[in-house]
Parts: C-alpha cells; sequence; structure tokens
C-alpha cells in the first residue's frame, strides 16, 4: 500500500507496509513534519509513518536516507526560472 503526499515542487511516496515504526525518519526530518500513524496498523502489525504537512518538506531527502528499509521515495521538481 503506497501513500502519496504532493505539494507543488515536493512529493514524498511511503511503501506503507515495509515501516516498521522506528521513528528515525521523524527524527531526521528538519521540519518535523513526518509522525506515526497510531490509529492504523500495517501488515507488518507497525503503526506506519505519514506526513501531516507537506507543504512545508524542503525535499532535502535525508527521511528516505535514514529510513533502514527503504519506505520512503523523495522526489523534488525543479521550479522553472
Ligand atoms: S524530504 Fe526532508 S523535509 Fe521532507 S519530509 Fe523528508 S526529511 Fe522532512
Ligand atoms: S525510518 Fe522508515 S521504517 Fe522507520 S519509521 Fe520511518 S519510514 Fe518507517
Amino acid at each position: 500500500m503506497k501513500a502519496t503526499y504532493s505539494a507543488s515542487g515536493q512529493t514524498l511516496i511511503f511503501e506503507e507496509n515495509l515501516c516498521k515504526g522506528c521513528d528515525l525518519c521523524a527524527h531526521v526530518c528538519p521540519k518535523k513534519i513526518l509522525t506515526l500513524d497510531k490509529s492504523r496498523v500495517n501488515a507488518k502489525g507497525y503503526n506506519p509513518m505519514t506526513c501531516f504537512d507537506i507543504d512545508k518538506c524542503i525535499a532535502c531527502g535525508m527521511c528516505g536516507i535514514m529510513c533502514p528499509d527503504s519506505v520512503i521515495t523523495v522526489l523534488k521538481e525543479e521550479k522553472a526560472v
């Protein structure tokens, strides 16, 4: 199950069923916009990571680099000049 969050210029894609709820990505995010969804569990039985304010994401990629299970894909769309 894929969850996609998108705003002008940045997109986050979470492979939710791969997440083990370790919270590493939330700790490393400079904008503090990632949180575990305590109301749901994924196929592994963990609360999946979600993004609650994609507008604040700067597409730095840190969450994707930090995730040990390659859950997060960060896409950045360059703005035309
Ligand atoms: S790309 Fe950067 S700012 Fe966006 S959610 Fe990941 S760590 Fe946070
Ligand atoms: S680092 Fe990866 S496995 Fe850990 S909570 Fe974040 S998305 Fe899930």
